[in-house]
């Protein structure tokens, strides 16, 4: 139920400007009233320059982070997001970018998330022992659309957008140490493709924050799982195919299942592991 937001106060946590992509889409799809906070320090509880390590799931910081602006007077609602880089979780050497974004209900002191994995990303880091190799590295990077991060021994240079800094600072770490790493800068306020991201999940979460839980009605009622087995339409045996989404309120611990999701309700023999094995 939109009346649930509708005029409440949220505040969006963030160091790092996802006001932008998060409060339009809040007001437009919920109604709701969204300020941002920028000086909470949500960065103690790990930072992607690697200054400092984060020491829980992603899952568990955004959590952390919402929490981390409690104290907040006149507030209804707190969000935050958090991002989680690597390669991908099954397909070997691409790389990928799970968001997890999360809404702390002060009043009824719970919490609604969800997550999304993005194959889009610039997510990297490349060593470089000469400035020959520079101009092709940075292009490979998304620079200058998309920020970088110089690290060392000891040494973590950011905030940097002007080409002469950046070829003088790698001069000089390549004179002492022989070689530099140059990362992405994945801070959504220096990297387009995240912000991109954010704003995706903050559509597929203000979906999820209006589905309702038939039992009790409370919000965030949501996939838990994807149930395998969808039978073959030629031998009747299961395969790996979705036979049913699985939905579970975190409230009243209801659960519904949406049978044949994907309109399908026989999957071809091509994916099935005994007639194409
Ligand atoms: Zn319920
Ligand atoms: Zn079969």
């Amino acid at each position: 139920m939109i009346s649930y937001f509708h005029n409440k106060t949220c505040l969006i946590v963030s160091k790092h400007q996802k006001e932008i992509v998060i409060a339009p889409i809040l007001k437009a799809k919920l109604g709701m009233i969204c300020v941002s906070n920028s000086t909470i320090d949500t960065d103690a509880l790990g930072t992607f320059t690697g200054d400092i390590e984060r020491v829980k799931s992603p899952y568990e910081t955004v959590k952390e982070k919402c929490l981390l602006a409690m104290n907040q007077p006149k507030i209804d609602f707190i969000i935050a997001n958090e991002g989680s880089f690597g390669l991908h979780p099954f397909i070997p050497l691409i790389t990928a970018d799970e968001e997890f974004i999360c809404l702390y209900d002060v009043h009824e002191n719970e919490f609604i998330t969800e997550k999304m994995l993005f194959y889009e990303t610039n997510f990297s880091s490349v060593k470089i022992t000469n400035l020959v190799e520079l101009d092709t590295v940075l292009l490979n990077l998304k620079f200058p659309s998309h920020g970088i991060i110089l690290r060392s021994t000891g040494v973590i240079i950011k905030d940097l957008f002007d080409l002469s800094i950046i070829r003088s600072s790698i001069n000089k770490i390549l004179i002492e140490e022989g070689h530099c790493y140059i990362d992405t800068d994945m801070r959504a306020m220096h990297n387009p493709t995240r912000m991109k991201c954010i704003e995706q999940l903050t559509m597929k979460f203000a979906n999820t924050l209006l589905s309702t839980c038939n039992q009790c009605g409370w919000h965030g009622f949501r996939i838990i799982e994807h149930k395998e087995g969808l039978k073959c339409s030629l031998c009747n045996r299961p395969t790996k195919s979705t036979l049913y989404h699985l939905y579970r309120c975190k409230k009243c611990n209801f659960e519904k299942k949406n049978i044949f999701p994907h309109k399908k309700v026989a999957e071809d023999p091509t994916y099935c592991d005994w007639c194409n094995p």
